[in-house]
This record gives structure tokens, C-alpha cells and sequence, in this order.
């Protein structure tokens, strides 16, 4: 069996099972399992592939097949230009949270030696892109699940910031040792009854309670605490939330600036809560 047989016995099983990507899931399960790049792999399609890479082709194919997530069989997933371990204990980087890093590095640059909280971290995703950007910035990488911190901690180890971040495990804000400048959150926010159809990832990542809000309100409620006056805090949210979100928000901190953001897909995926600059 060659490269570009294996490749294509991979594409065709995809396929047959209704993957809408079989060609480019096909070729990142076998480039993993030969640690081959891109171009490795398609300069070399008449090489042969042994019988035990393919074997083990086949396993993670099948894996797939039962729609076990790419990302949790390879072990890895892209996000703002960095390379993330990720396993079934965090949730899987999505492409629309990166419009959060781009605002916090955005905001934090204007700063001297900003304090930053991924609240939330996960597999430490934005910590440690946000990290990246702002050498001088401190952040405070904070997760209920313990498994999320020593992942967090590989992903800061591996991409060189770890001095830069402190890992607290805790609920929420209530543990920071310190008011920030700035948070960013992805927190839970899909609907309790709605959480089964993305099942596969920690649900602990994704139920935000029958409203979908639960978690993002409990947040919002400890933001005066714990941000400095006119800091800002960056949320993500799920589609249609925004009205009740901003509602909700006014409600707890009427001086507060509050700003909504459309992402990629033209959904309102992002909410800017800015506190005054002094206390009203
Ligand atoms: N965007 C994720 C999804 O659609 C939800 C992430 C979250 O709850 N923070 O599954």
C-alpha cells in the first residue's frame, strides 16, 4: 500500500459515512500517524506505508467513523496561528474565539504591563495566544477542572510563556488574588436542553444552565470585584443570546459601556462590557 492509495482508502471510508471533509480529514489522520507536513506527504505519494502505520490509519479512521472529534484523535488543533495539545477533558478551540484574543491583545497593548484573566482557560488557548502578543502583559489563567490547568500548563510550556501566566484552580473570578485590567470568557453558554447535539467535548464546558446564561451571569455578578475601573471584559456568546445578554448585563452594572461584535458568519458572537473609568 502507498501514500496516495492509503490516502484515498481513507477519503473514500469518510465519504461513504457523509463526512462533508473526508479528502482533508483522510490526509490529517495519516500525516499524523507518519508525522509527515503538508507538502511531506504530497511530495511522497509513491513511498509505501508499512503495514503497521497502516493498521494504526485504519484505527483512527475508525474512530472518526464513530465521530469521535479529529482533534481528540490527533491531539491537536490550530487556533491564532499556535499549535494547542487538546484532549477530551477541554474544549476544542473554535476559529470565532480568536476575535477575542484579537480584541484583548488589542485593548492590553495600550497598556503598561496589563493583568489579564482567561476565566474559564480550558486547554489555556487564549492565555497563551494573548500571552504571545503581550510579552509584558500578566494573566491569570483560571479553571473549575483541574485536568484543564495541567493541559493549559503543557500548552504554556510548550509555546514559552509559562512566566508569564499563573494557573489558579478556582470558580469563576472568585479567586484572583488581584483586580485585573482585563477578562476574556469563554464560558458555557449553550442551552441545557440543546447540549446533546455537541456532545463529545465536557459538558462542564458547554451547559450553561436551562437559560444558557447561568454561567455568564454568575460571572458578570463578581465583575465589579475584580476588574479595575475602566477595565474591560470580552465574552463570547452563542447565536441569538446578544438582547438578553446586554439586558442582563445593564441590569447588573448600569454605568457599564456594552458593545456587541459580529464574527465571521455575521452572528453577534462577541460582547464588550466596559466599566467607567471612576465609580459612578
Ligand atoms: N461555540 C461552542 C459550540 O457551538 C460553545 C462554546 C461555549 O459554550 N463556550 O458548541
Amino acid at each position: 500500500m502507498n501514500r496516495g492509495n492509503a490516502l484515498r482508502e481513507g477519503r473514500e471510508k469518510l465519504c461513504q459515512a457523509g463526512f462533508d471533509e473526508a479528502s482533508l480529514e483522510a490526509e490529517l489522520l495519516l500525516r499524523h500517524v507518519l508525522k509527515l507536513s503538508r507538502a511531506g506527504l504530497y511530495s511522497s505519494f509513491d513511498e509505501s506505508v508499512s503495514p503497521g502505520d497502516f493498521n494504526c490509519y485504519l484505527e483512527l479512521l475508525s474512530r472518526r467513523l464513530t465521530h469521535e472529534p479529529l482533534a481528540y484523535i490527533t491531539g491537536n488543533r490550530e487556533f491564532y496561528g499556535l499549535d494547542f495539545y487538546v484532549d477530551s477533558s477541554v474544549l476544542i478551540p473554535r476559529p470565532e474565539t480568536e476575535m477575542l484574543v484579537e480584541e484583548a491583545i488589542r485593548i492590553g497593548l495600550q497598556l503598561d504591563s496589563p493583568l489579564i484573566c482567561d476565566v474559564g482557560t480550558g486547554s489555556g488557548a487564549i492565555a497563551v495566544s494573548v500571552a504571545r502578543n503581550i510579552p509584558e502583559a500578566k494573566i491569570y489563567a483560571v479553571d473549575i477542572n483541574q485536568n484543564c490547568i495541567e493541559i493549559a500548563r503543557k500548552n504554556a510550556l510548550y509555546h514559552g510563556v509559562e512566566r508569564q501566566i499563573t494557573f489558579i484552580h478556582g470558580d469563576l473570578l472568585s479567586s484572583l488574588p488581584q483586580r485585573v485590567d482585563i477578562v476574556v470568557a469563554n464560558l458555557p453558554y449553550v442551552k441545557h436542553g440543546d447540549v446533546e447535539s455537541v456532545a463529545g467535548e465536557p459538558l462542564v464546558a458547554l451547559d450553561g444552565g436551562a437559560s444558557g446564561l447561568d454561567v455568564i451571569e454568575r460571572m458578570v455578578g463578581q465583575m465589579r470585584y475584580h476588574l479595575n475601573n475602566g477595565g474591560s471584559c470580552l465574552l463570547e456568546i452563542g447565536e441569538g443570546q446578544h438582547t438578553e445578554i446586554v439586558g442582563m448585563i445593564r441590569k447588573q452594572l448600569p454605568a457599564a459601556t456594552i458593545k456587541t461584535t459580529r464574527d465571521f458568519n455575521g452572528i453577534e458572537r462577541m460582547v464588550t462590557v466596559t466599566l467607567p473609568l471612576v465609580n459612578p
